[in-house]
């Protein structure tokens, strides 16, 4: 596996404390060249790393520990980010250096209790401290910033005492009631996509190691939750094994009953735009498999480490042997780097799906209002012609979609032409960076203004920007808040109380 484009920088500092805690590193690192009684406080450090690490494993490292966070929020954006080589990761590392630190720190902890009862005996003891911390944060720092910000990490005596500690908390019993472990709540509804891995700062590897309870139980886990904060499916979260188990018991959402896994082959492939392509896949094993439209299908991008990536299904389920999706060339994305390079026609691939019924509207619903920007728009184009061709019950359904440029507008005439055949289909399309004949110009949440969505139910697909500023203007607008249903890429943490959603 190339490490290139594979790990991804992200934010790791979702509290106060990781986001400042870098700055006791400076004090006792630097200010204590000065005043090295300032490095007694590292006692207290050592005694709460060890302390929570009984209870909760390398919780310290995570979302406490000074160093962390100096590799993670200061360092991290000046570290080229590879991949940790394997021999730092291994166990003889990890012993051999403990060995040799503590040899070391214990030599000179020896060599300041010489000035026992002496005045100086504090600045010895506290100096032993601030040296240690000085040649942590710059042998650690360089190789943050050479190799992956958490390198040190891999070896560091403390995680070591940290895990020591946490073996003691599992043979007591202690943890099975303490211990806080990140948690897939459904792992039918996982994309198979590695973000989780992608973003980790220990590059472990959650997806493929969830355990019977949905537990991701790893001695080297720090409990930092950037996997949970990142996994477009938002199905992690950090819990202790009690609530786990009253996950692992809630039902499956009906929309990934039918999941299963595709061998198909590439029937066709549409050039759309230079970054942008069409591809019809055939169903080899099984032959048939019946979706919905608004459902979304994975496809395999890597067999080592097993990766997929998530794409609406942009045909109508006409013979089920046949699936459409419209993919996006992403500027250094790993997945659409691949499928751009290696998918040709004839070619067989794996498929995981059909997935998702976030975007698919229940029976019944009379009103729909559709709003897609940018790619988001693929999963409209079955559910428009689904609304209108197999559901009576459909009274209006409006469409309305932003792009770029004009060129960008996928579907357009198709869109024009059907509005134009039925009274009950509204479409309208804009474009924000020109101005092009028949379209106006701007963002989808223009043309929402302008419109009353009382008794709407809205399905919407694109940026975060898009859905959170089209949620405020269509609930002012008369729309109830439970009717908005979302799915999107980013994760969307300012809508916690709208409707069903699925990338949260
Ligand atoms: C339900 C669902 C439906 C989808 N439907 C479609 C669809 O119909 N069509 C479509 O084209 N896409 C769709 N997507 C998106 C698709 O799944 C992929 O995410 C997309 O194709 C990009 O994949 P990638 O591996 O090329 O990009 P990635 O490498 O995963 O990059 C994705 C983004 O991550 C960030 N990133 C990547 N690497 C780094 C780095 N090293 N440092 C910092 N940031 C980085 C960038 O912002 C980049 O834009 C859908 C996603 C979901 C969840
Ligand atoms: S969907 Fe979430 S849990 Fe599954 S692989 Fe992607 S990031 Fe990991
Ligand atoms: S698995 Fe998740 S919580 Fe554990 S270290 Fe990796 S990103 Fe952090």
């Amino acid at each position: 596996m190339s490490s290139e484009n594979y790990y991804i920088k992200t934010n790791r500092a979702f509290t106060s404390v990781r986001r400042y805690a870098w700055l006791f590193t400076l004090v006792v690192a630097i200010g204590g060249l000065w005043e090295p009684k300032l490095g007694l406080l590292v006692l207290l450090v050592m005694a709460g790393l060890m302390g929570t690490a009984f209870f909760t494993g390398r919780f310290w490292c995570g979302n406490v520990c000074p160093h962390g966070s100096l590799f993670d929020v200061i360092l991290q954006p000046l570290s080229t980010n590879k991949k940790i080589p394997g021999f730092l990761k291994s166990k003889p590392m990890m012993i051999g250096f403990f060995i040799f630190f503590m040899f070391n720190f214990g030599r000179r902890i020896l060599g300041a209790f010489q000035a026992w009862g002496t005045y100086s005996f504090l600045d010895r003891l506290g100096f032993v401290f601030v040296f240690t911390y000085l040649v942590v944060m710059i042998l650690g720092g360089v190789m943050a910033i050479f190799a992956n910000p958490r390198t040190w990490c891999q070896f560091c005596p403390m995680g070591s005492i940290q895990k020591i500690s946490y073996a003691l908390g599992k043979t007591t019993g202690v943890t099975e009631k303490t211990d806080q472990l990140v948690t897939i709540s459904n792992p039918d509804m996982c994309h198979k996509c590695g973000k989780c891995a992608r973003v980790c700062p220990f590059q472990l590897e959650p997806y493929l190691e969830f355990n019977e309870n949905h537990q991701f139980d790893n001695a080297n886990c720090i409990r930092c939750a950037t996997c949970v904060e990142n996994c477009p499916a938002g199905i992690l979260s950090i819990e202790n094994p009690a609530t786990a188990m009253e996950l692992k018991e809630e039902p499956l959402p009906a929309g990934y009953m039918n999941r299963r896994h595709i061998v198909a082959t590439i029937e066709s492939i549409k050039e759309l735009d230079e970054d942008l392509r069409e591809y019809t896949f055939r169903f080899e094993e099984p032959a048939e498999v019946r979706y919905e439209a608004g459902q979304f299908m994975l496809v395999k991008v890597t067999e080592n480490p097993e990766a997929y990536r998530a794409y609406s299904i942009s045909s109508f389920d006409e013979d089920h042997r046949h699936v459409t999706m419209i993919i996006k060339k992403v500027e250094t994305g790993y997945g659409t780097g691949i499928i751009f390079d290696e998918f040709q026609e004839g070619v067989q691939v794996e498929l995981e799906g059909p997935m998702g019924d976030v975007l698919v509207p229940k029976a019944g619903t009379e009103h729909m209002i559709f709003v897609a920007n940018g790619i988001g728009i693929t999963p409209f184009i079955p559910l428009v012609k689904e609304a209108l061709e197999n559901r009576d019950e459909v009274k209006s359904v409006k469409l309305i979609t932003g792009q770029r440029y004009a060129k960008d507008l996928l579907y357009h005439d198709y869109f024009e032409e059907m509005a134009q055949k039925d009274q009950r289909f509204d479409y309208q399309a804009i474009v924000s960076r020109e101005d092009a004949a028949g379209l106006p110009r701007g963002h989808v949440t223009k043309l929402l203004k302008e419109m009353d969505a009382t008794g709407y139910k809205a399905y919407l697909c694109g940026t975060k920007v898009m859905v959170v500023d089209a949620h405020r203007i269509l609930t002012e607008n008369g729309l109830n808040s439970e009717n908005f249903f979302f799915e999107s890429e980013e994760k969307i943490s300012e809508l916690p109380s709208v409707g069903q959603k699925l990338t949260a």
